[in-house]
């Protein structure tokens, strides 16, 4: 079994509300946005976000977007998210407005992020034109080693900030000590029950094998023997030691979220079945789609529904897959931590999935099974153009990719990709595997 290469790195934005931060977020996403994603029905929201620059990728995150009304932040509160940023993020931009000057606040801001050993790059936001290159100079005073005087709204200076963010990201990944071990984040909002399964799961005494170190500085894998099975469980969500001040701060949790689905094969992700699917909790799966990574919903305390319900299993599947679709190829297993109710099932499925997230279907297979999907509905004619389609192969990536080869790739559109998609699904076992499909001229 190959293994997946995982890393983590997270750009923060800090700034008090009005310097731009939503604006330059939304620049930094949009220069993603030129790489085509694939993968459909991912939403993009103001928190967080992928770029992809030089080759490399990493995490944003917004600050402020974790505010409803960014003028209504207390300092208070500003000050707790720079501090949750320098733990949490790898690299923080610390955006100020040219135009205003250093605020008193910023001040504070400038002495936190000094004394922390985080690599943290000012940037100067509103310089729209060179006459206003001159008021950058007033910044220096704060005593930092770079500064980056930006447009965020022009984007001119964007590309250089972006060039200075991958410079500081590391080229080699830290090897991984046990790369043949699955590696399960157990990931979701607070308070649907994530401590509990992981206490149910492993049990008392716990069957801790070892600590291997992550990818993070911080987070620390644990190899567990369940049920016959080895696997590392991903602990940066911060399940055993809970953050008890901050923990219900949205931020924090999504921070963390995001890097406990950074360095995992597989994610479960766990909902609260009397809530069901939430907007949060879609957005959380949307992440670990568009991370390409193994997905197992757990609908825990089903002990709280299962009797009292009107409604069947199915009818709640069926709420489920209309929220995450087009997506919808994913196992839904209805647990209770606290009973420990389908426990076992929930890490057989999970198990499952890793191994379908490495399988490997042989050319010949797959075209005989596209060869009929194409001759029972062939690719509607774009603009007179009739498409062919010659076959397709399996591409050796860290997940299953699926180039197929035709005269007119671009032709082809979403509804007989997701056909495709589905024929494929439907021949073979990918349940819980976002697939990537590409249309290549031969
Ligand atoms: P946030 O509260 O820090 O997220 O700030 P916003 O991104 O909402 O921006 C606050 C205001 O500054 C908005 O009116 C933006 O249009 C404006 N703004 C943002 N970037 C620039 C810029 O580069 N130049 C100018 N002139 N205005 C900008
Ligand atoms: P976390 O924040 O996601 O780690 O959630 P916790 O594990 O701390 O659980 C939050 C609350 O839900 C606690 O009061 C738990 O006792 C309760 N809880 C968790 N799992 C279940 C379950 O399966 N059934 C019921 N009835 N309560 C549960």
């Amino acid at each position: 079994m190959h293994s997946i290469e995982t890393m983590s790195y997270t750009v923060a934005i800090v700034g008090r509300p009005n310097v731009g931060k939503s604006t330059l977020f939304n620049r930094l996403i949009g220069a993603r946005q030129a790489i085509v994603d694939n993968t459909s029905g991912v939403t993009r929201d103001r928190q967080y976000g992928m770029v992809e620059w030089g080759g490399k990728e990493f995490n944003i995150v917004d600050t402020g977007g974790f505010v409803p009304r960014p003028s209504d932040v207390f300092e208070k509160e500003i000050k707790e998210q720079v501090k949750i940023a320098i733990e949490e993020s790898s690299l923080i931009i610390f955006l100020l407005d040219v135009t205003v000057g250093i605020t008193d606040l910023e001040l504070e801001m400038a002495k936190m992020l000094r004394k922390a050993n985080k690599e943290v790059l000012v940037v100067i936001n509103k310089v729209d034109n060179s006459s206003r290159l001159y008021d950058v100079n007033e910044f220096y005073s704060l005593g930092f080693e770079a500064y980056f005087p930006i447009s965020a709204i022009s984007g001119s200076g964007t590309g250089e900030l972006l060039d200075a963010i991958t410079e500081r990201m590391p080229e080699q990944l830290e090897k991984e000590t046990e790369p043949e071990l699955p590696r399960v984040a157990i990931v979701g909002r607070p308070n649907v029950g994530k401590s509990s399964l992981l206490n149910a799961l492993v049990g008392e005494p716990r069957q801790i094998v070892t600590e291997i170190a992550g990818t993070t500085r911080d987070s620390v894998h644990t190899r567990y023997n369940l049920f016959n099975k080895d696997l590392l469980l991903i602990d940066t969500a911060g399940i055993r030691k809970k953050h008890k001040v901050i923990n219900h701060l949205e931020f924090y949790s999504v921070i963390r979220a995001i890097r406990a689905i950074d360095e995992s094969d597989v994610c479960v992700l766990v909902i609260d079945a009397a809530q069901g699917m939430e907007a949060q909790d879609v957005k959380i799966f949307s992440t670990a789609v568009r991370k390409k990574k193994g997905i197992v919903i757990a609908v825990n305390k089903w002990d709280l529904i299962e009797e009292k319900s009107s409604r069947s299993v199915s009818e709640y599947v069926e709420e489920i897959k209309e929220k995450i679709a087009p997506f919808t190829d994913v196992p839904v297993i209805f647990i209770s931590a606290l009973t420990k109710q389908r426990i076992h099932k929930l890490i057989e499925t999970t198990l499952q999935v890793h191994k379908n997230l490495h399988a490997q279907i042989p050319t010949s297979t797959l075209n005989e099974v596209i060869q009929q999907a194409v001759q029972k509905y062939p690719p509607p004619a774009e603009r007179g153009r009739l498409i062919k389609i010659k076959y397709a192969t399996q591409v050796k990536t860290r997940n299953p990719a699926f180039a197929f080869f035709c005269n007119y790739p671009k032709s082809v559109k979403a509804p007989y990709r997701n056909y495709l998609e589905n024929e494929i699904r439907r021949h073979f076992d990918f349940k819980g595997v976002p697939l990537t499909l590409v249309f290549k001229e031969k």
